[in-house]
């Protein structure tokens, strides 16, 4: 599939992006990703939020002959592009079903003409039968699909039509495909390579580690006060509160107003007006807070949210990544707190009463991972980046884990017993059973084994600890980097190679104890009565130190005083 491309379009490229879009510098892997779309190589981009996704098929796409199809899952999204490349002097339009026929009509034959550059269509447009002959009709260059995650429903927003799309570019002609996505689960990624048929296609992984925002967890109790508490402690700032649903969401909006916080609500039950209303006052600061459901948030690009509030638990990481994401767009100080309780798990669960089996496995297995991050003592950002498949070899020194940290211990019998248990199932077993074996619990999986002649059955009651500690052990584990989990294989645990090496030469190992919500909500109090305001010094601290060290390289890099 591979094409000629003038190799001078390949050089020139950096003066095409000042000419064009007036920007002196590529950012991180932009360059060479566009050079690999242009080569008409099948292209998989994972960046972060922010990171600058779209000029990888812009660019191209203006230095190509014909026109670059664009599929993107939302309206707003793509109008929101649209009218940025248009600005930019660049001939894009989108065609969906805000469209009148004339107008439809007219965007087709500017297309067909060879007049415009871009074209942005929604799925379920794409499959429409007139759209397809016109689709086979022009002169295409390659096809992007944006927020490709939405084809797996392992991630956080599934779009049942993104699964048709590959067909449809396949009717359409032998296109190269440029997949871009936000979301980095492995699992994620394989569904994306499968379901494009681009097994093969080069991928460019940017990390996902956004230094410059704090994550935080609180017992949720007495949330509504906590709320209001941060949010003066914050004022004048910009700052989303995400719940659950609709009703929350008119609450919360509805508390912090008669707080006289400048809160609006955003959800999808609001006619389409005041959503939009809504979302503008955010945007030009007449209002300070937007309160809202997930539906708020996708292609929004305000860089200085100073804070995102979990004020329910979501629903999955990638979802609590997306959102938290939205914070400190701009390099500078983001906070991101989540509200937690075991309450709010059980009530995602229940919506999941209707789901067909294999999507109530996934519910709960992404359900599980919420918890596993919420509960565990270890620093959340290698948490978060260990989901993601990133490793970070120490603690970040900027989350309530890592300021805050709570009791650690040193424990070498039990990491052995860990992996040898690991070693001895050939690697079969995923944490959970892990835990069971060497608790002796006989449930199916474990009695589907010899177990009885393994030496590590039940030997971890020998070191008399419960299986939460077991279970908690073994999460800590894998982030440490001793186990890696297989998410292809039903997260089956392995040994790494630095495991390999800790059986050749064991040393004490620091584990962390998981967070008591119950015990820390007593402390938590405490504290408030003694301080009187109940905010943490520690954090406060860390906080500002690592504030002034961002001012500075942004000061730097925008050559301020
Ligand atoms: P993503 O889709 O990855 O979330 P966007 O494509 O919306 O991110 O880009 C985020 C911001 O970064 C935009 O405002 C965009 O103009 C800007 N941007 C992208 N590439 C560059 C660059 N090379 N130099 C400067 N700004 C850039
Ligand atoms: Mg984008
Ligand atoms: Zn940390």
């Amino acid at each position: 599939m591979v094409k000629k491309v003038d190799t001078v379009v390949l050089d020139t490229l950096k003066e095409r992006l000042k000419e064009i879009f007036g920007y002196s510098q590529f950012r991180g892997e932009q360059e060479i990703i566009i050079q690999n779309i242009l080569l008409g190589k099948n292209t998989f981009v994972i960046m972060p939020t922010g990171a600058g996704k779209s000029l990888c098929y812009q660019l191209p796409a203006l230095v190509s002959d014909g026109l670059t199809i664009v599929i993107s899952p939302l309206i707003a999204l793509m109008k929101n592009q649209v009218d940025q490349l248009t600005a930019f002097g660049i001939n894009a339009q989108f065609l969906n079903s805000t469209l009148t026929k004339g107008e439809m009509t007219r965007v087709k034959n500017d297309a067909l003409d060879g007049i415009l550059k871009l074209l942005y269509i929604a799925p379920e447009s794409l499959t429409k039968e007139d759209n397809l002959d016109f689709l086979k009709k022009a002169k295409i260059s390659f096809v992007a699909i944006d927020e490709a995650h939405c084809i797996s429903e392992w991630g956080h927003d599934f779009r049942p039509e993104y699964r048709r799309i590959y067909g449809i570019i396949e009717n359409i002609g032998n296109l190269p495909i440029i997949a871009l996505t936000a979301t980095a689960t492995p699992k994620v990624q394989q569904d994306i390579r499968k379901n494009l048929q681009m097994e093969e296609a080069e991928t460019f992984k940017s990390s996902f580690n956004r230094k410059n925002l704090y994550y935080e967890i609180r017992p949720k109790k007495d949330t509504k006060k906590q709320l209001i508490r941060y949010v003066r402690n914050n004022k004048g700032k910009s700052g989303i509160v995400y719940c659950l649903s609709r009703k929350t969401v008119e609450e919360v909006a509805e508390l912090l107003s008669v707080n006289d916080v400048r809160a609006l609500p955003y959800h999808a039950g609001l006619d389409s007006n005041t959503r939009m209303a809504n979302q503008d006052a955010f945007l030009n600061e007449e209002c300070d807070v937007i309160v809202a459901t997930i539906a708020f948030g996708m292609g929004i690009d305000k860089p200085d949210v100073r804070f995102v509030i979990h004020y329910d638990v979501p629903k999955s990481l990638e979802g609590y990544y997306q959102e938290t994401g939205r914070a400190g767009r701009d390099g500078l100080e983001g906070n991101c707190l989540m509200f937690y309780s075991y309450d709010d798990i059980q009530k995602l669960e229940k919506f999941n009463k209707d789901k067909t089996v294999t999507e109530r496995d996934n519910a709960r297995h992404l359900l599980n991972e919420m918890v596993a991050y919420s509960t565990l003592g270890v620093c959340r950002r290698r948490q978060l980046l260990s989901y993601f498949g990133e490793y970070l070899d120490k603690d970040c020194g900027f989350c309530d884990n890592c300021v805050k940290p709570t009791e650690k211990s040193k424990v070498q019998d039990e990491v052995v017993l860990i992996l040898n248990a690991v070693y001895q199932t050939e690697q079969r077993f995923d944490g959970e059973h892990i835990a069971d074996l060497i608790t002796a619990t006989d449930n199916q999986y474990v009695k589907s084994y010899e177990h009885d002649k393994l030496d590590v059955y039940g030997k971890g009651l020998e070191l008399n600890e419960s299986k939460d500690f077991w279970i908690s052990a073994i999460r800590q584990l894998v982030i440490l980097n001793y186990l890696e989990k297989d998410v292809e294989n039903y997260g089956v645990v392995k040994i790494s190679e630095k495991g390999r090496a800790y059986l050749n030469d064991p040393y004490p190992v620091t584990l962390q104890k998981d967070h008591n919500f119950e015990e820390e909500e007593v402390k938590a109090e405490d504290e408030e009565k003694e301080a009187g305001t109940g905010s943490a010094h520690a954090y406060d601290e860390a906080l500002l130190g690592m504030l002034k060290a961002l001012r500075k390289k942004v000061a730097k890099e925008k050559n301020l005083p």
